[in-house]
């Protein structure tokens, strides 16, 4: 369970009404049983549930069962699409350990907003779901031309070029450890953007296979391209 209180040996964590109703309405737990916590920042900790109630309740810590496991330090930079597919496209992020997830207005992006406390949910529970540690930040929507301009000059980008489908580049002998994919929006990229994106000196272009694949299976095709080639 995600929680936002720091974990120690012997700290208490309050539980609020939402928390409360899943461990002890759901989950049928009470006094004395385990639960194991996490808040993105101290691993995970196995606590033991002091008091319990409806709407309330308190842990007390007992002993760490993981330390911090910090991700690989990788970017998912990617233009958001319908809502659904977004939602996807974060949880899959947040599964195979995305450190940031970077949603882009782009040309061709067709959300000009996002609910970013909503995706950051989603990035929790993707968390909680596969037994993380560590919960990638969601950023709020930002123009790609700026990012772009205010781009790390130690960070590599991977960048999946719909344009170059049937082309065998690959990431090949890429290294460097700060790196970020980008994926663009249902419209693919301006041809601006990429002459952009071509001219831009971290950038390494990559052809996800034969296939124009919608952007949430090529962000998951990609981010496992990402981690074969270079991850841990
Ligand atoms: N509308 C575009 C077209 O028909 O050419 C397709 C865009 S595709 C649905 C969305 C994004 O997924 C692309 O901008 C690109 O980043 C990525 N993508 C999809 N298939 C790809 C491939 N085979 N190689 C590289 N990137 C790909």
């Amino acid at each position: 369970l995600y929680v936002e209180q720091p974990l120690a040996k012997g700290q208490s964590v309050p539980l609020d009404r939402d928390q409360a109703h899943y461990l002890f309405g759901v989950m049928r737990m009470g006094p004395g049983d385990p639960v194991l916590l996490f808040n993105g920042q101290d691993g995970e900790w196995r606590c033991i549930v002091a008091k319990a109630g409806k709407r309330a309740g308190e842990l007390v810590c007992e002993e760490q069962t993981k330390p911090l496991q910090m991700p690989p330090d990788l970017w998912l930079v990617f233009a958001p699409i319908k809502k659904a597919r977004t939602d996807f496209i974060v949880e899959k992020a947040a599964e195979m350990g995305a450190a940031r997830i970077m949603p882009v207005q782009t040309a061709f992006t067709n959300s000009e907003r996002i609910r970013q406390d909503r995706l950051q949910a989603h990035a929790v529970e993707a968390a909680e779901q596969c037994g993380g540690t560590y919960v990638p930040e969601v950023t709020d929507l930002q123009k790609l031309d700026r990012l772009l301009s205010d781009w790390p000059e130690d960070r590599q980008l991977m960048f999946c070029d719909e344009a170059e489908v049937g082309s065998a580049k690959r990431l090949g002998s890429a290294s460097g450890d700060k790196w970020a994919i980008l994926i663009g929006p249902e419209g693919g990229f301006s041809d601006a953007e990429r002459a952009r994106l071509h001219a831009h000196p971290n950038a390494h272009v990559v052809a996800l296979g034969p296939r124009i694949l919608r952007a949430d299976t090529a962000a998951v095709a990609a981010m496992a391209l990402w981690q074969q080639a270079l991850g841990d």
